[in-house]
């Protein structure tokens, strides 16, 4: 077994993982991160950015580089349910400016490869590549000290460092060793995924509504769509059907989209993924902390889980700089990260988590369409919302909510 020492040990490589590790290696410290899987990997997800996520992308020095990759943009959503549609775009709404009138989206594989070369141009940052962490190491007070990790050849690493931070995803194995992971069980729903090519598409991404999920589709890098059907897993069970199979059939049930993307052609396997809502019942620990998904995961409706995993990543990457540079290891020092989670991701969390809860009564969800039909500023302020750069403060604000139900005009 080889025992290596760090600062700062990281499980994942994701969004969460490498930009937590950039932002902690251009700090001045030392970091290793783990990643069963060897990259460039797929991950299975929408591949929305939200506008907010561009000056973070800015901020990491790597904004030019997802440019170059071939980033679409993606100038607003259109929504069909029940044979209505309406269009919302990123707007101002009232103090809270757009950064961008976009967000981006392009393929995971190539995203999170960008990230990770620059978390590993910055030199402070060690790469274990293929490794599966497996364990945590915890001094005799219970304190994190490091985790074990173990390739497919069987070699065992053990890394020790200062924190120990979970980045690993939905399923983490950190948040599990430290007992705090709970699962959604009301929001158990599976998602397929895939692409397409040839498809005539434009500058939006689209959700349609269905009876128990909703398909999401944007345009991503390389002139491809890509696609997602999330269903409640009861649903997909009920039908019995091969995932091909399965995917096909909510296509034929949803023409406004079906048609479209049945013209082009698929050029990725179909790709299953299970129940994915969990939350934690903390994020701090004496030597530890969770970061992404591994922190907390809604069902990906509102397209915010790459903002929540940079946004929490920076937040992280601060406190457990200062935490650092005070010689502490335990969990009240990362006080000031719990503190952007409160601000910045609980309540977004908390929204999805109420959509979520309104999209399982059809009835609701034509009631809302009827209203949002008339309302295009009213469409606009809620897209806004799920752009991330409208602080859930201004929502408070009568004069917006007057604005968006009073205005009349807009793109449909
Ligand atoms: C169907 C679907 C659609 C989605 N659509 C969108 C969207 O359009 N927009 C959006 O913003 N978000 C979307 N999301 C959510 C988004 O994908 C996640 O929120 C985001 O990937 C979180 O990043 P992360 O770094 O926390 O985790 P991940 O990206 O999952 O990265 C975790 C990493 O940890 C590694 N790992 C796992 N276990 C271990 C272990 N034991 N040891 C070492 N490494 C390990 C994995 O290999 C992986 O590389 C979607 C999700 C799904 C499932």
């Amino acid at each position: 077994m080889v025992e290596l020492a760090f600062d700062v040990v990281i499980a994942g490589a994701g969004p969460a993982g490498s930009t937590t590790a950039q932002r902690l290696a251009r700090a001045g410290f030392r970091v290793a991160l783990v990643d069963a899987q060897r990259f460039p990997r797929f991950k299975p997800c929408g591949e929305f950015m939200s506008p907010e996520v561009l000056p973070l992308l800015r901020d990491l020095g790597v904004f030019d580089d997802v440019q170059r990759v071939g980033a679409r943009e993606v100038r607003g959503m259109l929504l069909h349910a029940h044979g209505q549609r309406v269009h919302g775009r990123f707007v101002d709404v009232g103090r809270a400016l757009a950064p961008f009138d976009h967000g981006w989206a392009v393929r995971r594989e190539v995203f999170d490869e960008v990230l990770l070369r620059a978390a590993l141009r910055t030199g402070g940052v060690e790469f274990f590549e293929g490794f599966r962490a497996f364990e945590l190491l915890r001094a005799a007070d219970g304190t994190v000290e490091g985790l074990r990790a173990k390739n497919a050849g069987g070699e065992v690493l053990e890394l020790l460092g200062s924190f120990t931070i979970g980045a690993d995803g939905v399923r983490s194995m950190v948040a599990s060793e430290l007992g705090v992971r709970q699962p959604t069980k009301w929001l158990d729903k599976l998602a397929l995924t895939t692409r397409y090519s040839d498809v005539p598409w434009g500058e939006r991404a689209e959700v349609h509504f269905l009876e128990h999920g909703f398909f999401a589709c944007a345009p991503v890098d390389g002139g491809l769509v890509s696609l997602n059907l999330v269903l409640d897993a009861a649903e997909f069970a009920r039908t019995g059907l091969p995932r091909d199979e399965a995917l096909e059939h909510w296509l034929e049930l949803t023409p406004a989209l079906g048609q479209r993307i049945r013209a082009g052609r698929r050029v990725d396997p179909v790709r299953g993924i299970g129940s994915m809502a969990m939350t934690t019942r903390a994020q701090t620990f004496d030597g530890a902390a969770l970061v992404g998904d591994a922190s907390g995961y809604v069902d990906p409706v509102t397209g915010e889980g790459i903002f929540f995993a940079l946004k929490g990543a920076e937040a992280l990457a601060t406190a457990l700089t200062q935490a650092l540079h005070a010689r502490r290891r335990d969990a009240a020092a990362l006080a000031p990260y719990l503190e952007v989670r409160s601000r910045e991701i609980a309540p977004r969390a908390a929204l999805s988590t109420l959509l979520q809860r309104g999209l399982k009564h059809p009835s609701l969800v034509r009631a809302a369409f009827g209203v949002l039909a008339r309302r295009p500023r009213l469409v606009d302020t809620l897209v806004s919302i799920t752009g991330d750069y409208v602080p859930l403060s201004e929502l408070r604000r009568p004069s917006v909510w007057w604005r968006a139900l009073t205005e009349r005009g807009g793109v449909a």
